[in-house]
C-alpha cells in the first residue's frame, strides 16, 4: 500500500491510499487513477475496493457500532471537536489536496475546509442535546416516553464537488448521534477523504466507527452493503438519476434515506433591488466553486427595468475572471471536474443559443491542457433552452427578463428541482410573499449564499428528501423509540 505526498510546499504531507476498514489501511486488488483535472497529469491511484471489501466495511462497522453508541455523548463531542481543531490547523495542506484532485480554486478550497471543519463544531455542540420527551397521555393512564437512538450502520455515499464538506456534512452528525458508518466517496476525489479519515482517527474516532470504501464499482458495492440487513441508513448526495436509483436499491430493506440531489437554482433580481448587492450576490451564488454546485444559480430572472444594468454587470465581471490552474493563486476560474462536464456545458451552451439566446461572452472550448470552460454569459434566454431545465454545473450565466412577479414565480417553479433559489429585492415584504411561493428547500434572500452548518440543507420535489446541517441533520441518524409506561 503506497502513501500520495503532496507536492512542495506540502511536501512533507502525504495521504494513504488503501481502503480505511476497521482503523487499518488495506490494499486492494484493483486500483483508481485520480487526475489533476488542471492539467490533465494523472496524480495517483487508489485502492478500488469490490464487494468482498464492501462487506468486510460492514462487518468493521457493526462491530464497532454498539462500543460507539454506548460511549457518552461528552466523550463522542469532544473526539468531534478534536477533529475540527485538527481540520482547522491543517487547512493549508487539506486546500491544496481538495485543489489538485477537484481543480478548484485555492480560495474555494480554503473555504471549503473550514466549512468543513465547522460540521465537526457544530456537531460536537450537538451531539450533547439529543433531547427526548416525555408527556402525559391525553387519557391519564400512562406517560408516553420518547427517546432517540442512534439509527445504526449508515452508509454515506458523496460527490466530487465539494469532496471534505459532503463527506463532513454527513459523519459528524452520524457520529455525534453514535453511529458507524461507512463512507464511499466520489472516485474523482478520494484522496480528501482519505486523508479526512487519517485526521478523525488522529482525533480520537475508534476503530472501526468511520471507514472509507473508495471503490470504481459504486453500483456494486451500494448494493452489496444495503442487502445487509445489520445496515440501518443511507446518506447520499449527489444526482438525482443516482439518489433515484438507491432509493429503489434501500427500498429492498426498507432503510431511511437521506437524499441531497440536484437543483436548478432561479436567481430573481426584483427592479427595486439594489443594483451592485445582487450583482456580489450572483457571483458568489453562481461562480463558487466555478458553478460546480447544487446550489448554484443556473436561471437569472431579472425585472425588465434593471436586465440592461443587470446583465452589463455580469459580463464585466465574469469578463474579469481569472481562468488557471487551481493551484495559482492568482486563479480565479478553474478547470472544471472532467472532459464529460465541459461537453455537457458546451452541449448546453450551443442548444440555447440555436434556440436563439444571445452569446454576450465566452462560449467557446478552450485549446489548452486540463479540462476549462470559460466564463460565459447569455441573454435572452428562450424557455425552452435545456440549460433552463438542466443543472449546468460550470460558469455560463443565462438570463431572461420578467415583467410581474406572478410571471418570475412561475417561472422559477417550472422544475422537477427544488434545492435553492435566490431573490434579490429592496422590500423585504415582497421578498418574504415571493419566497414564500418558491417551492424550494433554501431561499437566500438578498443573499448569495444559503450554506451553513448551522441552518438545515436540503431540497423540496426531485433535489431530495431529508436535511443536513442544524439539529435536523443530527435528528436524520436517530430512531425514534415511544416507551408507554406507568409510574
Ligand atoms: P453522482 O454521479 O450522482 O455521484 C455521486 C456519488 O454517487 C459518487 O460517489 C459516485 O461514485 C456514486 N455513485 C454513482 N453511481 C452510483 C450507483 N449506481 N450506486 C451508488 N453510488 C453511485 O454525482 P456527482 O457527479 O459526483 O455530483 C454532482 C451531483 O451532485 C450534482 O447533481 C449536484 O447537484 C449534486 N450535489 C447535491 C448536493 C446537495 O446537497 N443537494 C451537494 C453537492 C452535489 P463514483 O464517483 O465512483 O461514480
Amino acid at each position: 500500500m503506497t502513501n500520495f505526498t503532496l507536492p512542495p510546499p506540502f511536501a512533507a504531507h502525504s495521504v494513504a491510499t488503501g481502503l480505511f476498514i476497521g482503523g487499518q489501511w488495506r490494499a486492494a486488488k484493483n486500483a483508481i487513477e485520480v487526475f489533476n483535472p488542471s492539467n490533465g497529469q494523472l496524480l495517483t491511484s487508489v485502492a478500488d475496493g469490490d464487494e468482498s471489501d464492501a462487506g468486510a466495511a460492514v462487518d468493521a462497522a457493526a462491530l464497532a457500532g454498539p462500543g460507539w453508541a454506548a460511549t457518552a455523548p461528552r466523550q463522542r463531542a469532544e473526539i468531534l471537536r478534536k477533529c475540527h481543531e485538527l481540520m482547522v490547523a491543517q487547512q493549508d495542506w487539506l486546500a491544496a489536496l481538495i485543489s489538485l484532485e477537484n481543480g478548484k480554486t485555492l480560495a474555494d478550497a480554503k473555504a471549503e475546509i473550514l466549512y468543513a471543519a465547522e460540521f465537526f463544531r457544530w456537531y460536537s455542540e450537538e451531539a450533547v442535546r439529543v433531547l427526548g420527551e416525555v408527556t402525559l397521555a391525553p387519557g391519564g393512564a400512562n406517560r408516553i416516553l420518547v427517546e432517540y437512538q442512534p439509527i445504526g450502520v449508515s452508509l454515506l455515499i458523496t460527490p466530487w464537488n465539494f469532496p471534505a464538506a459532503m463527506a463532513t456534512r454527513k459523519l459528524a452528525p452520524a457520529l455525534a448521534a453514535g453511529c458507524s458508518v461507512i463512507l464511499k466517496p466520489a472516485s474523482e476525489t478520494p484522496l480528501t477523504a482519505l486523508a479526512i479519515a487519517q485526521i478523525m482517527q488522529d482525533a480520537g474516532v475508534p476503530a472501526g466507527v468511520v471507514n472509507v470504501l473508495t471503490s470504481h464499482h459504486a453500483g456494486v458495492v451500494a448494493k452489496k452493503i444495503l442487502h445487509d440487513p445489520r445496515v440501518r441508513k443511507l446518506s447520499f448526495t449527489g444526482s438525482t438519476a443516482v439518489g433515484r436509483a438507491l432509493l429503489h436499491e434501500a427500498a429492498d430493506q426498507v432503510i431511511s434515506s437521506s437524499m441531497e440531489l440536484g437543483g436548478n437554482a432561479p436567481f430573481i433580481v426584483c427592479g427595486d433591488a439594489d443594483l451592485n448587492a445582487a450583482l456580489d450576490g450572483a457571483m458568489l451564488a453562481k461562480m463558487r466553486n466555478g458553478g460546480e454546485a447544487c446550489t448554484s444559480a443556473n436561471r437569472f430572472y431579472v425585472e425588465r427595468n434593471l436586465y440592461k444594468p443587470f446583465t452589463d454587470g455580469m459580463v464585466a465581471r465574469m469578463a474579469a475572471l481569472k481562468l488557471g490552474e487551481g493551484s495559482d493563486p492568482a486563479t480565479t476560474l478553474g478547470p472544471m471536474i472532467n472532459a464529460k462536464a465541459v461537453e455537457k456545458i458546451t452541449e448546453l451552451v450551443e442548444d440555447a443559443v440555436a434556440k436563439g439566446a444571445k452569446l454576450l461572452l465566452g462560449g467557446t472550448m478552450l485549446n489548452r491542457p486540463g479540462t476549462y470552460y470559460p466564463a460565459t454569459v447569455i441573454a435572452d434566454v428562450p424557455d425552452n433552452a435545456r440549460l433552463l431545465k438542466e443543472e449546468i454545473f460550470g460558469p455560463v450565466v443565462a438570463l431572461q427578463a420578467f415583467d410581474s412577479d406572478a410571471q418570475v414565480i412561475a417561472r422559477a417553479n417550472d422544475t422537477e428541482y427544488g434545492l435553492t433559489a435566490y431573490l434579490f429585492t429592496g422590500d423585504l415584504k415582497r421578498g418574504l410573499r415571493i419566497s414564500e411561493k418558491l417551492e424550494v428547500g433554501m431561499v437566500g434572500l438578498n443573499r448569495g449564499l444559503v450554506s451553513d452548518p448551522a441552518a438545515p440543507f436540503g431540497g423540496v420535489k426531485q433535489s431530495g428528501l431529508g436535511r443536513e446541517g442544524s439539529h435536523h441533520g443530527l435528528m436524520e441518524f436517530t430512531e425514534c423509540k415511544y416507551v408507554a409506561v406507568s409510574w
